[in-house]
C-alpha cells in the first residue's frame, strides 16, 4: 500500500480504511487552504495501483471493513467510469462495506451531472463531503472558489437527488467583518435550497502559506472575533428550515453545537446566546493554523 502527501481526512473517517485513489487538489487555488500549496501536483492513480492496494488492505486487515474513505482533496474528479470501478470493485473484497465515501468540490461534481452521479450511487459510493464554504458569490469569488453559488445548489441538489449522502462544511467568518450577514444570509439559502445530510461548521483562521493570511496581517480582510462569530453562526442557524444534523465539532470554533434540526435549533440558539455572555478572552486566541 502506498500513500503520497499529507493525510486530510474528515473527523467521521477516523475509523475508515483510507485508500488513496487521487493525490492533491486539483483546484489547489482557494485562498483560505494550505493543505496542497506547495505541495504535489494533482493526479490520479491508475485504477490498477487502487485496487492493488485494496486488495493488499484485505491482506493486513481482513474482510471485515465497514467503511473506505478515498482521499485527497477531490476523487470526485476522477473519471466516473474509474471511481465507479475501485467502489465495485471494493465491495467485492470487503462484502460487509457500509460506507464509501470521498471528497468532492461543487465544480467537479457539477461537471459528472445527475445522471454521472446516479451511476456513482449504483456503484457503491454512499456519501461525498463538499466544501460549500459559503453561499455567497463575494464570499466565493474572493476566496477563489471555482464555483458560484448556483453551481453549488445544483451540484449539492444533484447529490441529493443521486441518493448519495451529502456533508456540506461551512466556513463561519469568511466573509469576514464586512460581508457576514451577506455570508450568513446567503449560506442559509444555499443549505435550505440542497437540505444536505449533515452541515458541518468550521471557523475561518487564516493558514500559513496563504493569500488569506497576507490579507489579515496586511489589514485587507477584517476578521471577525469571538463574538461576531457567534452572532453570524446564530443569523445563520435562525434562518435554517432544513432536516440536516448540524455539527461544530472541530478545533477551529469557538463553540460545539450539533443536533438535529429542526427539533435543536432552539436549544442551539440558546446555547449560542448563552456563550455570547462571556468576554471574548474567554474564548480560544488567535492563531495561525498549519494544515
Ligand atoms: S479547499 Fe478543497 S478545493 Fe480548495 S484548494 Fe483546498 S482542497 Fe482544493
Amino acid at each position: 500500500m502506498r500513500y503520497e502527501g499529507p493525510i486530510y481526512r474528515p473527523p467521521s473517517e477516523a475509523d475508515s480504511l483510507l485508500i488513496q485513489a487521487t493525490v492533491g487538489c486539483p483546484h489547489n487555488k482557494c485562498t483560505f487552504c494550505t493543505i496542497y500549496k506547495n505541495g504535489i501536483r494533482f493526479k490520479i492513480r491508475p485504477v490498477k495501483d487502487i485496487m492493488q492496494d485494496i486488495y493488499s488492505a484485505s491482506k493486513t486487515y481482513g474482510l471485515n471493513v465497514k467503511t473506505l474513505f478515498f482521499p485527497a482533496g477531490n476523487t470526485i474528479a476522477m473519471k466516473t467510469d474509474d471511481l465507479a470501478e475501485i467502489c465495485i470493485y471494493a465491495r467485492k473484497i470487503f462484502p460487509d462495506l457500509e460506507r464509501i465515501t470521498v471528497y468532492g468540490s461543487s465544480q467537479y461534481i457539477h461537471q459528472k451531472g445527475l445522471s454521472g452521479l446516479k451511476r456513482l450511487a449504483d456503484a457503491g459510493l454512499n456519501r461525498v463531503h463538499v466544501g460549500l464554504e459559503s453561499g455567497n458569490d463575494d464570499v466565493l469569488r474572493h476566496v477563489q472558489k471555482g464555483v458560484d453559488a448556483k453551481r453549488q445548489i445544483e451540484a449539492g441538489q444533484w447529490v441529493v437527488a443521486a441518493g448519495l449522502e451529502l456533508s456540506l462544511y461551512v466556513v463561519l467568518g469568511l466573509g469576514g467583518v464586512v460581508l457576514t450577514d451577506a455570508h450568513a444570509d446567503a449560506t442559509a439559502n444555499a443549505l435550505n435550497r440542497i437540505n444536505p445530510d449533515f452541515i458541518r461548521l468550521r471557523t475561518f483562521v487564516p493558514k500559513i502559506n496563504t493569500q488569506m493570511l497576507d490579507e489579515v496581517e496586511s489589514g485587507k480582510f477584517k476578521m471577525l472575533g469571538p463574538h461576531g462569530i457567534l452572532e453570524e453562526t446564530e443569523r445563520l442557524v435562525r434562518q435554517l428550515n432544513v432536516t440536516s444534523y448540524l455539527a461544530s465539532d472541530h478545533y477551529t470554533n469557538y463553540i460545539n453545537v450539533c443536533g438535529k434540526l429542526p427539533e435543536s435549533k432552539e436549544k442551539i440558539i440558546k446555547q449560542i446566546r448563552a456563550e455570547h455572555q462571556f468576554p471574548e478572552s474567554h474564548f480560544r486566541p488567535f492563531f495561525i493554523g498549519e494544515q
